[in-house]
C-alpha cells in the first residue's frame, strides 16, 4: 500500500526550512511592530456568508476559490481566502475602535484558496498582514506602504516594484463601473465567458482578464473621473510618500482583485517571479467594508503580502539564513550504566545552549557521526572512567582535539569552548 501523500497544493515546512520561515515572520513583526502594531489571530475558517458580503460573491476568490463545507448543524463554513474580512469583524466586533483610534494589528497565517497549483500559487499558503482600522487619513494610506517597503529593506530584498492607484469613493467607482461598461459592450460578442458576465455583474474585474487582456490598454481610466475630494486624498498620499523616501510608482491600471477596496489600493511586484505569480503582496483601503459586514461604518486600510513568494525570491538572492543544525551540544553516554549522569549533564548544560542527549547503545564512533550530522559543535562524552573521576570529555568536532574537564567546571569550560568557535 502507498504511502499517504500530503494534500495537492499544500506543502510540508520541514526543519530545514524552518530557520528561512523565522526569519521571515520574526523581521515582518519587527518591522511593524516598530510602528505600533500588534499581532492578532482570527480563525482559519469562518462563516461563508462573511467573505460572501466582505470579499464580494462575485469576486473569482469567493466564486471559484473558496473552500466551502457544512458543519454537523448544517451551517455553511469556509477556510478563509484572505484576512482582512475576519481580522475586521474581530476587530469592529468586539469594540476596539472605542478604545483606540485607529487600531493598529498584524497577522500572520495559512490562507486557502483552490487555485491550480504551481510554483507560487498553492492552495493553501501564507499571509502576513496588517490592518489599521477606525480612520480614515491619507497619512494612515501612507504608513501602511511604508511599513511593506521597509520590510522588504529589512529582508534586503533586491527588485521590489511598487504601484500605486487611487479607485476614489464608491460614487467615483459607479462612474467608473459605468464608463466601463459603454468601453466593453461594443465587444461583448468576442468576450470570454466570464467577462461577458463579469460586464453585468462586476465590471471592474473586466481589467484582470488575461484572455482579454488586449483590451485592457484602451479601457478608460479612473483616474480620469475622480471627484476633486478623491484625488486630493491621492496626491496627500502621494506627498507621504514621496517625504518618506518611498519610491512608489503610479499605476491607474492596479484595480485589485477584491471588491472591497476604496481610494488607495497598492501592490507589490518582483522582478524574478514571473507572469501571473509575479504580486508579492498588495492592499488597501477598505472603508465600505464594516458596513457590508453589518457593523456601523468604520474606515479601514491594510495589505497582504504572499510569505512563500517572498521566500522563493530571498532565496534567490541568498538572504534566508543558514540552517543552524539541530544542536550546538550532544551529550554521549557510552557505556548502558553513564545514561543518568549523562543525562544530569545535558540538564545543567541547556541553560546556555541547544543539547541533544545520545544514550542510545550506538558505538561511540558512530555517536560521534551522528553529532556531526546535527551540526554539533561539541561532543561531551560521559564513559565510565569520566564517571569515576567526576569528569567529561569534551571533544571539538571540527578541530578534532578533545579534554577532560572536572564536572563542576563543565558548564563554565563549554561556553568558553563555544565562544572560541564564534
Ligand atoms: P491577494 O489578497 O490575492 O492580493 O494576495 C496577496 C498575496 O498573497 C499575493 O500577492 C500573493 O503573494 C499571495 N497569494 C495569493 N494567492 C496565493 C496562492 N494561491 N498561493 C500562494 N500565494 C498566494
Amino acid at each position: 500500500m502507498a504511502g499517504i501523500a500530503a494534500p495537492r497544493g499544500t506543502h510540508d515546512i520541514l526543519p530545514a526550512e524552518a530557520p528561512a520561515w523565522r526569519w521571515l515572520l520574526d523581521t515582518h513583526s519587527r518591522v511593524v511592530e516598530s510602528y505600533g502594531y500588534r499581532p492578532i489571530a482570527t480563525p482559519v475558517f469562518e462563516a461563508t456568508e462573511l467573505f460572501a458580503r466582505g470579499v464580494g460573491a462575485e469576486t473569482d476568490v469567493v466564486e471559484k476559490q473558496m473552500f466551502t463545507f457544512e458543519d454537523r448543524g448544517g451551517r455553511s463554513l469556509a477556510l478563509r481566502p484572505e484576512g482582512t474580512a475576519g481580522v475586521v469583524r474581530a476587530v469592529v466586533g468586539a469594540h476596539l475602535e472605542q478604545e483606540r483610534r485607529p487600531v493598529r494589528v498584524h497577522y500572520q497565517g495559512p490562507m486557502f484558496r483552490a487555485e491550480r497549483p504551481q510554483a507560487g500559487r498553492q492552495h493553501q499558503f501564507t499571509h502576513l498582514g496588517v490592518e489599521c482600522i477606525g480612520e480614515r487619513s491619507p497619512h494612515l494610506d501612507a504608513e501602511i506602504v511604508e511599513m511593506a517597503w521597509r520590510f522588504f529593506q529589512a529582508l534586503g530584498l533586491e527588485g521590489v516594484q511598487l504601484q500605486v492607484n487611487t479607485l476614489g469613493d464608491a460614487e467615483d467607482r459607479r462612474r467608473y463601473r459605468e464608463a466601463l461598461v459603454a468601453y466593453y459592450a461594443p465587444f461583448r460578442e468576442r468576450l470570454c465567458d466570464d467577462c461577458r458576465r463579469r460586464l453585468e455583474v462586476n465590471p471592474l474585474r473586466l481589467l484582470d482578464c488575461k484572455k482579454d487582456a488586449d483590451l485592457v490598454p484602451g479601457a478608460p481610466l479612473i483616474w480620469e473621473l475622480l471627484d476633486a475630494g478623491s484625488k486630493a486624498h491621492f496626491t496627500a498620499v502621494l506627498a507621504s510618500l514621496e517625504a518618506a523616501e518611498v519610491p512608489a510608482a503610479v499605476n491607474h491600471r492596479i484595480v485589485r482583485g477584491l471588491d472591497y477596496y476604496a481610494d488607495t489600493v497598492f501592490e507589490l511586484w518582483h522582478e524574478s517571479l514571473h507572469g501571473a505569480q509575479n504580486a508579492l503582496g498588495g492592499g488597501g483601503r477598505y472603508d465600505g467594508l464594516a458596513e457590508l459586514l453589518g457593523f456601523a461604518t468604520t474606515p479601514g486600510v491594510g495589505y497582504a503580502l504572499g510569505a512563500e513568494r517572498i521566500l522563493i525570491a530571498a532565496e534567490q538572492q541568498q538572504l534566508t539564513p543558514q540552517d543552524a543544525g539541530d544542536c550546538d551540544i550532544v551529550v554521549c553516554s557510552v557505556e548502558g550504566p553513564q545514561a543518568e549522569r549523562a543525562a544530569e549533564i545535558a540538564r545543567l548544560l541547556r541553560g546556555d545552549a541547544r543539547v541533544v542527549l545520545d544514550v542510545s547503545d550506538r558505538r561511540l564512533d558512530r555517536k560521534l557521526r551522528q553529532s556531526d550530522k546535527l551540526g554539533a559543535r561539541l561532543a561531551v562524552i560521559v564513559g565510565e572512567e569520566e564517571e569515576r573521576a567526576e569528569e567529561a570529555t569534551v571533544r571539538d568536532l571540527a578541530a578534532h582535539t578533545q579534554q577532560r574537564v572536572p564536572t563542576s567546571q563543565l558548564a563554565d569550560a563549554v561556553r568558553h569552548a563555544l565562544d572560541a568557535q564564534r
